[in-house]
């Protein structure tokens, strides 16, 4: 049986909307039911009904799909949020209130705070909870995951991550662009552009491969563009739990570059190197060794990088994949909870509200110590459970 699922947000022309569209319907497990997929009542019915979405379902507002939602026979049992950063919490909140489970792009939230409070609200309510960190999706990804925690780094030393995008390298925001609109309004964006659009996912990534978590950090924040009210590049130094150093580079003025997320992690027995552009390769490199390139798909990867992997071997596997396993998981999460099952029993590797509690304390240390002219920050357990 399908679990059905509403859509806040993700409307016509939207960045990621069509992306979870996909993602959702690409194992047979969901059924897009109901949507506010904008905050136009017209926008919304016309977009709603090229979805196939009845008419009594497509909703002027997320408030009003809530309450209708919740008193139908055949209601929603999950929410999708595609919204702008600053409207997550209130509909995460709202949403697990109401009982449902719920898929939240990233950031979580705006603030530590409001990540706190949803973090409270999904254990209150046991309902399953996913962030869409997608890039821990991929198949390669999981096999680096895999090989860390193996050992066949040894004791990490160094960890090199940068998401370094150069599509705001001029104004946008200025000239009406859509997504650059919000995105450099530190209210709906939150403390910075950078750090919460890019700095999370690049934050996420390290920690899922590595198992490194931060303890301490500096930073030198930036804002190129002429009259940008929001950081458009980051320069991090971290010191990372088990001893390793760990370096962040976040930018979105990286001129030229598509969309540079890439992962270097070096221990005393080798080290691995990944690119989201060419994300099907995995290179593991040691000293005095042949590179060896590790392709997705194969019977030598993991049993775990080989389930991420939907077409076979040789063909090439992208982000729509790679969202499409967080959607399984959530699927397996939320039929295990059906069961009496908590979330926290399953095998999920979808990332949690504990990982957006994680991110925003990145954050909010990494802004407090640009302030304080780059000095060393301590985490110490910030967001903690
Ligand atoms: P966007 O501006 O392209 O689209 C936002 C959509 O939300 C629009 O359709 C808008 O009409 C709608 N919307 C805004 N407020 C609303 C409300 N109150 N009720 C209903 N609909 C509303 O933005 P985007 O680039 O798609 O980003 C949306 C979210 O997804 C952001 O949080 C962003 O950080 C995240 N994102 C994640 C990824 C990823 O790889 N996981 C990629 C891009 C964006």
């Amino acid at each position: 049986m399908e679990i059905a699922v509403g859509m806040v947000g993700g409307g016509p022309g939207s960045f990621i909307g069509e992306t979870h569209r996909h993602a959702l319907r690409y194992d047979g497990r969901f059924k897009l039911q109901a949507g506010a997929f904008t905050r136009s009542v017209e926008t919304n019915d016309e977009f709603g009904e090229t979805l196939g979405i009845d008419a009594a379902r497509r909703y002027g507002s997320w408030r009003d799909l809530l309450a209708e939602e919740v008193r139908r026979d055949d209601g929603i049992e999950a929410v999708i949020i595609a919204t702008p950063n600053d409207t997550h919490h209130e509909i995460a909140a709202a949403a697990l209130d109401a009982g449902l489970h719920v898929m939240c792009d990233k950031p979580v939230a705006v603030s530590l705070r409001q990540a706190l409070d949803l973090r409270d609200r999904q254990r209150r309510s046991g309902r399953v909870f996913a962030l869409t960190h997608n890039y821990t999706g991929y198949a390669m990804v999981r096999q680096a995951r895999e090989m860390v925690r193996d050992g066949a780094l040894g004791e990490i030393r160094i960890v090199q991550v940068e998401f370094a995008q150069g599509w705001a390298s001029a104004p946008l925001e200025q000239s009406g662009h859509k997504q650059a609109e919000w995105r450099m309004d530190p209210v709906r964006v939150g403390p910075s552009a950078v750090l919460m659009d890019l700095g999370t996912h690049a934050h996420h990534l390290m920690r899922f491969v590595t198992g490194c978590e931060v303890e301490a950090l500096c930073t030198d924040l930036r804002s190129f563009v002429p009259g940008r009210a929001t950081n458009d590049d980051a320069h991090l130094l971290m010191r990372l739990t088990g001893g390793a150093s760990g370096q962040l580079w976040a930018s979105m003025v990286a001129n030229g570059n598509g969309h540079g997320l890439r992962l270097r992690v070096y221990g005393d027995a080798g080290s691995l190197a990944w690119k989201q552009e060419i994300p099907n390769r995995l290179i593991y490199r040691r000293e005095g060794e042949p590179d060896q390139v590790l392709s997705k798909g194969n019977d030598y990867l993991s049993e775990t990088s080989r389930a991420a992997s939907r077409v076979g071997g040789g063909h090439p596997g992208g982000f729509i994949e790679a969202f499409a396993n967080l959607y399984r998981e959530f699927a397996d999460a939320i039929e295990a909870s059906k069961r009496g099952e908590t979330s926290a029993d399953g095998p999920w590797l979808f990332p949690t509200v504990d990982d957006g509690v994680a991110g925003l304390a990145f954050v909010e240390a990494a802004i407090r110590s640009h302030q304080d002219s780059g000095n060393w920050i301590s985490l110490n357990g910030e967001g903690d459970t």
